[in-house]
């Protein structure tokens, strides 16, 4: 009992894929579907003693739609998901009240569905929250109709001048209270997730090069594994490169100079790996390249253009013109190895590379 209770809880509360949705939000997204969709299913049973079968083959088309929603908030759909809620909740709220009248009550949860939108809604809540009592005036006077034979026309007035007033006041008082309620908590939320983001970044960021860090590219190399299972990607290459004799920049123009090699290169790396996979600051010289979704002979061809680039790369500094070269060990990632390995391949590539000359790239 207790580890299905610790299911059900982990289920609910996972974390939103993107991290800039509020987790918050997404937990008020699915409770609310799980609970809409234990109404339908009680209401579903109801409706079936009472052999109003159509209606209870639509409560579970409405359930299962919910069940749609619910999935999209664990992939990354949540506007989606949002709007759908909105939409499904309206249109079977509409329907039973159209089909049964104020009877059974469903009225009641255009309420909760009000209370949920101030919950979730950032961008337009006066515009949702209006359009939800506008539906509700009409529930109203849709309703009223059918009710008008039994009742006089003074009444009549009077019924609709109050139910109109009090929808109006409704909607006022619920609107300012729940936007001026809800305003500092997002704000602030979205400060904090601002606040994240930056730190982030500095966590991935190499101070001087400005390209991802060792610990970024870890993280991503994760991610590419991860859609490698998934069937999203076919292949994947590494390669490192390190700066050639660069120990004797540094001696022979000091290390600023050799400080300004490292940022040119990151910057050439930067622009040509943008497109089509990552570049990091590996260690001190040396840089790892991530070809994503490309073989060992795409990658190779790839990096063969980008050593010429950096083999006619000049670099000022100081007013004179600095130029490099670099050796790279490249592999094709074996997804039968672990990171580590794979790595080492490159490694022990670069190394062989050194020792046979230089300047080149060893695949
Ligand atoms: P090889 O061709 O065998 O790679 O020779 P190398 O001189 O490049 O190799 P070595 O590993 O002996 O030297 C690397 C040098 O890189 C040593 C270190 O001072 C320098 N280095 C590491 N990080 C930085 C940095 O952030 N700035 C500068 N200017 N130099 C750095
Ligand atoms: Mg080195
Ligand atoms: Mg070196």
């Amino acid at each position: 009992m207790v580890t299905f209770l610790t299911t059900i809880k982990n289920f609910v509360f996972q974390e939103p894929q993107n991290k800039n949705e509020s987790p918050k939000a997404v937990v008020v997204l699915r409770i609310a579907c799980m609970l809409f969709m234990f109404y339908l299913f009680c209401a579903g049973i109801g409706l079936l003693l009472a052999r109003y079968t159509y209606m209870a083959t639509l409560s579970i088309v409405f359930f299962i739609l919910y069940a749609n929603i619910l999935y999209c908030s664990y992939q990354d759909k949540l506007a989606l998901a949002y709007f759908m809620l909105n939409i499904n909740t309206v249109c079977w709220i509409v329907l039973f009240y159209l089909v049964f009248g104020d009877g059974i009550g469903v009225q009641h949860f255009m309420i909760a569905l009000t209370l949920v939108d101030l919950m979730l809604d950032r961008k337009h809540p006066v515009l949702v929250i209006s359009l939800l009592y506008i539906i509700r005036l009409a529930l109203f006077f849709g309703g009223m109709r059918s009710a008008a034979a039994n009742e006089t026309e003074i009444f009549l007035y009077f019924e609709t001048y109050m139910y109109v007033l009090s929808i109006i006041l409704e909607w006022a008082i619920v609107l300012f209270t729940g936007i001026y309620f809800t305003k500092d908590a997002f704000q602030m939320e979205s400060r904090l997730r601002e606040y994240n983001k930056e730190l982030h970044h500095a966590a991935s960021t190499d101070p001087l090069t400005k390209v991802w860090n060792r610990f970024r590219m870890l993280e991503h190399v994760e991610l590419c594994l991860k859609k490698y299972r998934k069937g999203e990607m076919a292949f994947l290459s590494i390669a490192i490169g390190d700066i050639d004799f660069f120990k004797r920049v540094n001696d022979t123009y000091g290390h600023e100079c050799g400080d300004a090699v490292l940022k040119a290169l990151a910057n050439l790396f930067d622009g040509v790996t943008k497109p089509i996979g990552a570049v990091a600051r590996w260690g001190g010289e040396e840089f790892l390249f991530l070809f994503e979704n490309m073989n060992g002979d795409e990658a190779c061809a790839v990096l063969t253009n980008i050593q010429a680039k950096i083999n006619r790369l000049d670099i000022p500094y100081e007013g004179e013109n600095h130029r490099v070269t670099m050796t790279f060990g490249l592999t094709e990632y074996d997804f039968q190895l672990s990171l580590d390995d794979n790595i080492k391949q490159a490694d022990d590539k670069l190394y062989s590379g050194k020792n046979s000359g230089r300047n080149r790239i060893v695949y």
